[in-house]
């Protein structure tokens, strides 16, 4: 069984950065569960959250959450500021273990597939408490600039919080060889109900071609067959 630590940055009193009417500690508890919600596909996988509401938690309390699950990662989920753009992410800049290595590298690159046409900023490392204070693998990404008016308006896009999202699990999947559950692959567009009616799922309409593409792109991404009409 893998354990996964997903930890929301900020919350309560801390809101995190702030800016173009964003709130950080809102953004990354709707992301974290966005992945929780994805990893809950896959089998062999224990999905726990240092926090699932908007509660203030010191970074001590984060850390000693996992490791108190003795967790297999920890995944710290921010949003950056301070002028800027794009995506980056941590891993300790002191002593870390090749696994905390190998799983940065194959999370920051399937998150940077997912996100599209967003800046890579790089692999980084920092004496982030978080990082240093967890026993296990532990990765912070930094999704974006809240204060850069282009960033925020794709952090302010459900959808692209799904795609954040839908990166950070793929590279849960391929660092642990996760697979998926066999009940839960959406193979099928349609389902014949009891009935013997059929009954398709829309999940767009656009006027611009282009924005169907993308989205039919997107679905087929994540295993779901895709048709434009
Ligand atoms: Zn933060």
């Amino acid at each position: 069984m893998v354990r996964i630590v997903l930890d929301a940055g900020h919350g309560g009193t801390d809101s995190g950065a702030v800016g173009n009417g964003l709130r950080e500690k809102d953004l990354t508890l709707n992301i974290v569960k966005k992945i929780g919600n994805l990893l809950n596909d896959y089998e062999g996988v224990e999905v726990h959250y240092t926090r699932t509401d908007d509660r203030f938690l010191e970074l001590s309390e984060r850390a000693a959450i996992a490791n108190k699950l003795k967790a297999d990662l920890l995944i710290s989920v921010h949003i950056n500021a301070g002028g800027g753009t794009g995506f980056e992410s941590y891993v300790y800049n002191g002593n870390v273990s090749a696994a905390t290595v190998a799983y940065q590298n194959v999370i920051h690159a399937e998150i940077m597939k997912a996100i599209g046409n967003v800046k890579d900023r790089g692999k980084k490392r920092a004496d982030y408490a978080v990082l240093r204070l967890t026993n296990m693998p532990a990765i912070l990404t930094e999704n974006l600039f809240i204060d850069n008016a282009n960033d925020a308006a794709k952090l302010k896009s459900e959808q692209f919080l799904q795609q954040v999202a839908y990166g950070h699990v793929q590279g849960i999947v391929k660092a642990f060889g996760l697979k998926k559950k066999a009940n839960s692959t959406p193979s099928q567009p349609q389902q014949k109900s009891s009935d013997g009616k059929l009954y398709r799922v829309q999940v767009g309409a656009f006027s611009d071609r282009k924005n169907a593409e993308r989205l039919a792109e997107e679905l087929k991404k994540k295993g779901y067959p895709a048709i434009i009409v």
